[in-house]
């Protein structure tokens, strides 16, 4: 018999049998008693993301209502972009737009690309994602990984100036369509020698953006919230294409829902447009604009709150070590919103509130994630005598 230190375990051990007593199936297992199907490839780990209850911020900030949290990075390629991505290919394939051998090229703060790139490497479509400098090389390492070209873009370049990733991208489609067309005289589609046309699939304009937070997130939602009725439901806009479509089959669904919209400080998004301050930089990524993107319905949102980078990143630090959320910076931002909006609307007991939760800790581990990244930076502690101990040095 073994001379160790006996715990409850070893009691159970049976030595002859090499095996254990099953102890019983704890709570948290219950879950797993039913798992998804086998799927044909991983595009069909795109959607069904979990709903799950935070159990320790909201009683630590006092309130009595729930909240919950939509788990984007659940998705095969760690976001919500996963789900528009696979939409506008598989739409653009449909209406025989994208054609094999086609290009795909991007403008993005990096989820749809790895979006794109994943669905892409398994359809077989090259990628050329836009990118500003501000987005994270974590992104960059796991796009470059999934096969997709990069193009870094400077982060200041306003929407329509000729450098930003906007216009890269645009110039780029038109360059590849005019090559393809002087070089497929006489081709067919599909032939060995045919050259693929550049295709921007455009998140910012594409219907097939809030289209899939409409059919997959938001009806997603209605069906695991317990009750079916949802209170407050509370998104970061970038595209705006999550909150649209979200709020777009909740306010069927619970005419009286309160939709609440976070916007950086420095972006445009938001309204009144007074709620919009001077241009200024930030570090939160995927969130925010300096244009209204058409995809963006703002009269869906009852009201917006402005986010800063302190709030956002440590809220995000916060959902890792209190509730074991994975999450990105875009996450913590909004899970900041939830508790003020949930506070100033006074919301109580049984009221739901629901969070997306945009992407997750991957993309981030060498930004918010690392302690000295965010002493550096003021965003831990109090922030002025960060900056007098930054002068002294
Ligand atoms: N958070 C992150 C991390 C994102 O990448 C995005 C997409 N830009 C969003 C939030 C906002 O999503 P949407 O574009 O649907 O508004």
């Amino acid at each position: 018999d073994c001379a160790g230190p006996v715990n409850a375990n070893a009691e159970r051990y049976d030595h002859r049998k090499h095996t254990m007593e099953r102890p019983p199936e704890p709570d948290s297992a219950a879950h797993s008693r039913h798992p998804p199907a086998a799927m044909n490839n991983v595009l069909e780990a795109i959607g069904n993301t979990p709903l799950v209850r935070l159990n320790r911020i909201p009683q630590e900030e006092g309130l009595e209502c729930e909240i919950w949290a939509k788990c984007e990075f659940f998705n095969a390629g760690g976001s919500v972009k996963d789900r528009i991505a696979l939409r506008m290919i598989e739409e653009a394939e449909r209406s025989g737009r994208l054609q094999p051998g086609d290009i795909l090229i991007e403008p993005t703060s990096g989820n749809t690309g790895i979006g794109l790139a994943l669905c892409a490497a398994i359809k077989g479509y090259h990628t050329i994602i836009t990118l500003p400098e501000k987005m994270s090389a974590e992104k960059v390492s796991i796009l470059r990984a999934l096969g997709a070209e990069i193009i870094r873009t400077p982060t200041e370049a306003a929407w329509d100036s000729p450098e930003s990733h906007i216009s890269v991208a645009r110039r780029i489609e038109k360059e590849l369509c005019e090559r393809a067309e002087k070089l497929n005289v006489g081709k067919k589609v599909g032939d060995e020698e045919w050259v693929g046309k550049g295709v921007v699939l455009d998140q910012y304009v594409n219907v097939a953006n809030p289209a899939a937070h409409e059919e997959g997130t938001g009806r997603e939602i209605l069906e695991q919230i317990p009750g079916g009725k949802v209170d407050m439901i509370v998104a970061g806009a970038g595209t705006g294409g999550t909150i649209t479509g979200v709020a777009t089959v909740l306010k069927n669904a619970c005419p009286d829902v309160k939709v609440i919209g976070i916007d950086p400080h420095g972006s445009i998004l938001a309204e009144p447009e007074d709620l919009n301050d001077d241009r200024q930089s930030y570090q939160t990524e995927g969130i925010g604009y300096d244009f209204i993107p058409d995809v963006l319905k703002r009269s869906l949102v009852t009201s917006w709150l402005k986010s800063n980078d302190a709030d956002s990143l440590t809220t995000a630090r916060r959902l890792i070590r209190s509730e074991g959320l994975l999450v990105g910076g875009s996450s913590g931002a909004a899970v900041w919103g939830a508790i003020q909006a949930a506070k100033h609307h006074k919301l109580g007991k049984g009221d739901k509130v629901v969070v997306i939760l945009a992407d997750g800790v991957r993309n981030y581990l060498t930004k918010f994630v690392s302690e000295d990244w965010m002493r550096a930076r003021g965003f831990l502690g109090n922030v002025e005598s960060e900056k007098e101990e930054e002068k002294s040095k």
